[in-house]
């Protein structure tokens, strides 16, 4: 068969939609239909589509009867490295795969989408504005400025204004940031907007900023709460069809048993419970996941950070709490053990450490982490990417009159470098294969068939979990009906008579590793039968089999329906 040379996947400048698209569609045509399979989750509310690989190797068997490890990116609009960092995966295992590296892709299958809000990441790439996962430009508020690229330069940059009330002034050290004023600050003082336009402006002072906001990451229906309790929490769980896309698909796949998801912030990695405490959970969950989560710190060299703790210049601050948030309902609902990866930010890249940055005490901390971040910059190679400032440029604007147009790119700001996102994105997939190493792994054993007497036969077979993972994965998991308990059914060959009762056995959830149960039939077996029964067994997170075992006690493995 021909094959294809898989896709390059560039670590150069952040991907359209429109190139993720033709990325995805590459590997899927290149690797073929034996190994990928490209669809989609549904739409996004602008129409684009929620780009879906489904890899495994099918001649095994289809993805839907393998344990399963889903991975997603880019749920927030600015934190484009977390599609590159997905692909980066879905081509490694393909590369793997076909260079005999890893026979993973035989056992168990992927989900990955790249980019699960390609609207809003589309507005970003194509202007560096900030949006959280989605603004709501649909219904324009009064005297709020809207981001748009007013001097049409293609970018969405800041303005700052000259005002007696500003609240900024120009930096000391590096006049070309601006930080907060002080009773030691001196003019010129400045008020500081996103460029754009108000909308239906009466010429006061007081100018909102954007619309309403909406962080899909608050969306997800464990312990969601409205706002003000929940800032961009939406109208109800689930209310951003994106999200309700992937809820439906994370509960119809009862073969899935760990997820990931990818983001930009300070570097970390991080794990449940994102409100209350460790102590609000199983303890020996608690344990396994500290553990997985100490399996990605040593790939990565990112911290381990419950979500609760993941506190960004907050110090003294109070846990953050995140109502509606993926990791809780991963672990409440789900009863799995999901992680999200923060990538990290150019404040990491310009040697800032997240513990660093965390321990930073106020403003003036933080903008003294801001001006290193600058300074490192200017020492970087200023041929292969656009600037990270922009310098601030006079502009007449329409409504405002005199401001000045630039300052940070936010669309650099929000990841590390690209060129250390690749060492990250191969580190991170290491994590995904040790966490996939951990799946449970459904294995059938010492199967016979011996004569009794006469034409009666008993049939004796073992099944076992051989996996790390139990097949409820967590306690949690345990507790949920959403978890399937290992199930057996037998259906006799031609001509033979089950004289046991039991045709289907309910084995219960099995324990990892050293976990079996011994099932046995007693058959009556006419002379010359070809076979004697085919069993199917529906193991959950283990996945389904389906064999057919001969008078002499052969196995054969069948085909399972997708
Ligand atoms: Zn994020």
């Amino acid at each position: 068969m021909h094959r294809s040379a898989l896709p390059e996947l560039p670590f150069e400048h952040f991907l359209s939609f429109a190139e993720v698209t033709g990325f995805v569609e590459a590997l899927a045509s290149a690797a073929g239909p034996d190994l990928v399979e490209l669809s989609r989750l549904g739409l996004s509310r602008e129409g684009r589509a929620l780009h879906l690989l489904t890899i495994t190797d099918r001649s095994t068997g289809p993805a839907s009867a393998k344990p399963a490890y889903l991975i997603h990116g880019n749920i927030h609009a600015a934190e484009l490295s977390g599609t590159h960092a997905a692909l980066y995966t879905a081509r490694k295992l393909l590369a793997d795969h076909r260079e005999g590296r890893s026979d993973l892709l035989r056992e168990m299958a992927f989900y990955i989408i790249p980019r699960i809000n390609p609207d809003g990441a589309e507005f970003v790439v194509g202007t560096s504005g900030s949006v959280r996962s989605r603004t709501d430009r649909s219904r324009r508020v009064a005297n709020t400025l809207y981001q748009e690229d007013v001097d049409g330069n293609g970018l969405i940059l800041s303005m700052r204004q000259e005002h007696p009330d500003g609240p900024y002034a120009l930096d000391p050290e590096d006049p070309r940031l601006l930080v907060q004023r002080t009773v030691e600050s001196r003019p010129p003082f400045y008020r500081v907007y996103p460029e754009g336009r108000v909308h239906a402006w009466d010429g006061s002072d007081a100018i909102a900023v954007e619309g309403r906001g909406f962080d899909w990451n608050r969306n997800w229906s464990f312990d969601w709460r409205p706002e003000p309790e929940q800032w961009g929490a939406g109208d109800f769980p689930f209310s951003e069809p994106e999200m309700r896309a992937l809820a439906e698909f994370l509960h119809g796949r009862p073969n899935l048993f760990a997820v990931l998801g990818y983001h930009t912030g300070p570097n970390a990695v991080l794990r449940p419970p994102s409100t209350g405490s460790d102590g609000d959970l199983d303890g020996g969950d608690v344990a396994m996941m500290h553990e997985l989560a100490e399996m990605g710190s040593a790939r990565t060299g990112f911290p381990v950070v419950p979500v609760v703790k993941y506190h960004v210049n907050r110090v003294g601050q109070k846990d953050i709490n995140l109502r509606g948030h993926f990791h809780n309902f991963g672990y409440h609902h789900l009863g799995l053990f999901v992680f999200e990866f923060e990538l990290g930010t150019l404040v990491n890249s310009a040697g800032v450490t997240t513990e660093e940055v965390f321990a930073t005490k106020n403003q003036q901390e933080y903008e003294a982490v801001m001006r290193r971040v600058l300074s490192w910059w200017d020492r970087q190679d200023p041929s292969r990417r656009d600037p990270l400032f922009h310098p601030w440029t006079p502009y007449e604007h329409p409504q405002l009159g005199r401001v000045e147009i630039g300052g940070m790119l936010q669309r650099h700001l929000a990841g590390p470098t690209l060129s250390e996102l690749a060492t990250i994105s191969a580190a991170t997939y290491e994590f995904t294969l040790a966490h996939a190493a951990c799946r449970p792994v459904l294995s059938v054993e010492e199967v016979t068939a011996e004569v009794i007497e006469g034409p009666i036969r008993r049939l004796r077979l073992r099944v076992a979990n051989r996996g790390r993972f139990p097949t409820h994965i967590s306690a949690k998991g345990r507790s949920l009906r959403r978890l399937q308990p290992v199930r057996v059914e037998f259906t006799a060959g031609p001509g033979v008579e089950r004289l046991s009762r039991e045709g289907h056995s309910n084995l219960g959830h099995l324990g990892g590793l050293t976990d079996s149960r011994v099932l046995e039939w007693f058959l009556r077996v006419p002379e010359g039968a070809g076979w004697l029964c085919e069993v199917g067994i529906d193991a959950g997170t283990a996945g389904r089999r389906r064999l057919r075992i001969a008078a002499d006690g052969t196995v054969e493995a069948l085909p399972v329906a997708p």
